[in-house]
């Protein structure tokens, strides 16, 4: 039985004193030992921050993105050791916001993914098609180029979760449908299957994410083969991700 996977990426939002808040809330608001996995991604200034706030919680802090290489002459960018040393557990890589606008390559992702599982950190890497690549009939290309060229069946999958989300539906307010959702899980099990084998496929977790929310978290986690979510916008009010979690542990 995979255990469900909620986590939060806050992307470039939240002050100091907001992000604290939030916790707070959080912490308040949600059960005492959730039967599920909780995460939240804040900014990187706020990762030594957020570890304080979450001493004793069951929630565990990551980093949004990180670089390659492990220190020089990379002005701006961070290491997965870096993040690490914040008592960060986990980094997203390959968010749909860093292929498109920031143009990262599934060649740039696969060495980020090494060096993040290098450093002992999990990894949250993300695949999922424009709307322009889904109507021309080619989402399992994509996804398939996702996952094999950066995965390709040689990274070890045992701290590595999947999040399948379409890029037409992050922070749109247009949600795939909880069948379009298990339709995608199901098509990177199986091409999980090939690329390893069906042990690997059977227990790795796909989230799934794009426009996540309360209402509809329960649903879509009901499906066989979406073991979590990965939310942008509802995980900045402490009601709205607390309510998500509650349909974690709802769905069937
Ligand atoms: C995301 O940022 O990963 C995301 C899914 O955003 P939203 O929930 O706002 O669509």
């Amino acid at each position: 039985m995979r255990k469900k996977y909620v986590a939060g990426n806050w992307k470039m939002n939240l002050t100091l004193a907001e992000a604290r808040a939030l916790i707070e809330g959080i912490r308040a608001k949600m059960p005492q030992n959730p039967p599920v996995d909780i995460g939240v991604f804040p900014p990187f200034p706020l990762l030594f921050p957020m570890a304080k706030a979450l001493e004793g919680s069951p929630i565990i802090f990551g980093a949004q993105n990180c670089y390659f290489e492990p220190k020089g002459a990379f002005t701006g960018e961070v290491s997965p050791q870096q993040i690490k040393d914040t008592g960060a557990r986990a980094v997203i890589i390959g968010h749909s916001e860093r292929r498109h606008i920031f143009k990262e390559d599934n060649a740039l992702l696969k060495k980020k993914v090494v060096a993040a599982l290098a450093a002992g950190l999990d990894v949250i890497y993300c695949v999922g098609e424009l709307l322009e690549e889904r109507d021309a009939g080619r989402m399992e290309a994509v996804l398939d180029a996702q996952l094999t060229e950066v995965l390709g069946g040689e990274i070890s999958l045992d701290r590595i979760v999947i999040a399948y989300e379409p890029v037409w539906a992050i922070g749109t307010g247009r949600t795939a449908t909880p069948q379009q959702a298990q339709e995608a899980h199901a098509f990177i099990r199986q091409r999980i299957a090939k690329l390893y084998n069906s042990q690997s496929a059977e227990t790795l977790r796909i989230q799934y994410g794009g426009s996540v929310k309360a209402d509809n978290a329960r649903e879509l986690m009901s499906q066989p083969d979406v073991d979590g979510v990965l939310v942008g916008g509802a995980s900045l009010k402490a009601d709205d991700f607390v309510g998500i979690i509650n349909g974690a542990i709802a769905a069937k």
